[in-house]
């Protein structure tokens, strides 16, 4: 199993963690795309991030990690779904090439957003504030959630791995000196790892060196994989919203309607007989 994410407990303490490593998932991420190599690990990061943001979700759903900036990373963003599926893209950033985070991602803005497939879309927006897209995530939810996180990631063009720690509401440790210590302990080990580190060793080493003295207590990994949420049905709504008026102009022009995702590079092509489908208009007694 290459792409995967696992939870992970500290025993007698209220702190939980995730980690999180992808080959094959962000190789198709970033396959037939050529971005620089700066984007390409910048992708990896939000591809990393976005699982382990997604990693408690428990409602059939996306959840979206997008960044807006003025920087060289106009925008970039990674989706997962509830069963571990994830693309990601950036656009508009042929030209990157600085290797500082706020250069790339220069007065930016993060909005995660949490669509679950019945009930109430959600969406937290946060200023980008820190060195690295980790250091912004544990601003967001100290912020939003009041929750200490640490989340640390890296990220090449061959592999991306991740890992987040969280200080849980107060349950099996009463103390407060207490749980800060353990707090402190816990974090300041990953706080210590240098990306290379990371990408050198496999995350199951990576968390025996950080926490071979503490008790750690693993849950099952989960497969994570590549997939794309378009498809046909998809396109055919969204020329539907264009008007019947306004895709009949489209078609005349060039004969088809052609569409292409830019996540997974598929092709659709709308054509005469899809807008007659679409908009019924084999029946001319039709009023408007
Ligand atoms: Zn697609």
């Amino acid at each position: 199993m290459t792409d995967f994410s696992q939870r992970f407990i500290f025993a007698d303490t209220d702190i939980r963690g995730e980690i999180v490593s992808l080959e094959q998932s962000l190789q198709e991420i970033l396959g037939n795309h050529n971005y620089p190599a700066v984007v390409e690990s910048l992708l990896g990061e939000f591809a990393a991030a976005a699982i382990l943001l997604g990693s408690t979700i428990k409602f059939e759903g996306s959840l979206t990690l997008q960044a807006r900036s003025d920087g060289e990373v106009p925008v970039i963003m990674a989706e997962v779904t509830h069963d571990k599926t994830v693309r990601a893209i950036a656009r508009d950033c042929q030209d990157a090439s600085s290797d500082d985070f706020r250069v790339l991602l220069a007065k930016g803005t993060l909005a995660i957003t949490i669509d679950p497939k019945h009930g109430q879309r959600y969406q937290g927006i946060v200023p980008l504030e820190g060195a690295n897209l980790g250091e912004c995530l544990g601003h967001y939810f100290e912020q939003s959630e009041q929750l200490k996180t640490h989340v640390k990631l890296s990220a090449d063009n061959q592999r991306s791995c991740g890992i987040l720690l969280q200080q849980l509401p107060v349950g099996k440790v009463g103390d407060a000196e207490l749980r800060e210590q353990q707090w402190e302990h816990i974090s300041q080990l990953v706080g210590t790892t240098r990306p290379d580190e990371m990408l050198a060793v496999s995350s199951h080493q990576m968390l025996y060196r950080l926490f071979h003295e503490d008790k750690v207590e693993m849950f099952a990994a989960h497969d994570v994989s590549f997939a794309c949420s378009c498809s046909r049905e998809r396109v055919l709504n969204a020329v539907a919203t264009l008007g019947e008026e306004e895709a009949r102009k489209a078609l005349a022009q060039t004969g088809a309607i052609s569409m292409n995702c830019d996540f997974c590079n598929s092709q659709y092509r709308v054509e005469e007989i899809d807008l007659s489908s679409i908009f019924n208009s084999d029946n001319s007694q039709t009023v408007h």
